[in-house]
Parts: structure tokens; C-alpha cells; sequence
């Protein structure tokens, strides 16, 4: 079987490239705003101090929930929200799509969306895929189990190519590089993200760069 590793290095960029916006968004329409995203929290240690930083720089994101990682952070779900920003749907186990049948994958979905409405009373209407990983058959069950594909076009890369480097390399490289109308990939489960975002939203913010309403698209 093909590992997930090699799977999403080697396969799904070019599937991505091939899919076309009406099926995958990967940028915001709005080209003056910058949109966060967090996978794979809510964190008990750094999703607060995420929360807070987002705070002090009027900044909204979306926060990708895998449901079963929810466990007793149910007061942090709805801190989330009430603090303005978006649960998504990340699905139920963080598995790879390309090892689930197309049942199981909206099976996750669906069990990931009503875990995070019987919670909050939010509705998730954009589905995430674990590890990025998209397949034919996880675009017609998401869409079978009402949710758009949303991936990012520049990632912070805390799990991926920047895994080994300090949280400052990793926020100097978004500053520098990240342009209007991209969608951010990061996660508020890695103890590295608070000091990310402490040292990159005040020069983001410099750079005139809007991270309040690029949310409005996905609300
Ligand atoms: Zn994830």
C-alpha cells in the first residue's frame, strides 16, 4: 500500500494543480486580505495564546478541527467562536483519504460536523483533508456530504519543510515571501506557533497586510 507520506509528496501536487477552483479553493478571491488557517487543534497549551495573538491584531482565521482531538477542549471550541473566528471540518480521525473507501471518507465529514455543531451550534461547510490529500473520491464525498474543498496556497511549513528550524526563520519566511490573497496553512498544535505568530503579525500588520476579513469568504 502506498504510504500517505509518499502519496502527498509525489502525487497530490499534480492533482492539485489540475484541480480547478470551483472544486478545491486555494487562495481568497479578495486579493487585499491574507487568511490564517489552523489545522489540527484545539491544543490546551497553545491554542489560548494563538487566540490571544490573533486578538491583539484583529486577526479572524479558520480553525480546522480533526473532531477525535477534541476530546476535553470543549470550552476551548467555543472560545474559538465566540472570539469571531471559523470551525471547519478536518474530519473525524485525521486519516489519509487515499486509505479510506469513498463511504468512510464521508462518513468522517458527517461525524466531524455534528461532534462540532452538538458542541457549538456551528455548522461546518468546508472540508480540509488530512494531510492535504485529495482524491477523486474525496471530492465527491465531500460534496455528497455538503461541504467545499478548502486547501492553502502557502504553508508556514512548521511540519514540513521548516520542521527542524526556530520559530523566528519560520515567521521571517512568511513575512517575506507570503502575498495579498493567500491562504496560510499552520497549526496551533505546534508549541512553536505562539512565538510564530508573536514575531510575524506586527510586520504583517506593518505591510498593511488586511487578516480580519479574508474570514467573510468561508462565513
Ligand atoms: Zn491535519
Amino acid at each position: 500500500m502506498i504510504s500517505s507520506f509518499s502519496f502527498k509528496k509525489h502525487f497530490t501536487p499534480l492533482i492539485k494543480n489540475a484541480i480547478p477552483k470551483s472544486i478545491c479553493q486555494h487562495r481568497l478571491s479578495n486579493s487585499d486580505c491574507l487568511l490564517l488557517t489552523f489545522d489540527d487543534g484545539p491544543h490546551t497549551e497553545h491554542t489560548p495564546k494563538v487566540l490571544d495573538l490573533l486578538d491583539e491584531h484583529s486577526a479572524k482565521a479558520l480553525f480546522f478541527i480533526a473532531s477525535e482531538r477534541i476530546k476535553d477542549s470543549q470550552d476551548l471550541l467555543k472560545d474559538i467562536v465566540d472570539r469571531g473566528h471559523s470551525l471547519q471540518n478536518h474530519s473525524a480521525n485525521h486519516l489519509p483519504c487515499s486509505e479510506l473507501s469513498f463511504a468512510q471518507i464521508k462518513q468522517e465529514i458527517n461525524n466531524c460536523h455534528q461532534r462540532i455543531f452538538d458542541l457549538t451550534g456551528q455548522k461546518t461547510k468546508y472540508f480540509r483533508p488530512p494531510f492535504g490529500i485529495i482524491t477523486p473520491k474525496t471530492i465527491i464525498a465531500s460534496k455528497r456530504a455538503n461541504h467545499d474543498l478548502l486547501c492553502w496556497s502557502f504553508d508556514t511549513g512548521e511540519y514540513n519543510h521548516f520542521k527542524d528550524a526556530s520559530a523566528d526563520v519560520i515567521a521571517s519566511n512568511l513575512v517575506e515571501k507570503v502575498k495579498p490573497s493567500e491562504i496560510v496553512l499552520s497549526h496551533d498544535d505546534s508549541a512553536k506557533m505562539p512565538e510564530i505568530l508573536a514575531h510575524a503579525l506586527p510586520l504583517l500588520t506593518e505591510k498593511r497586510f488586511n487578516l480580519k476579513d479574508g474570514i467573510n469568504e468561508f462565513l
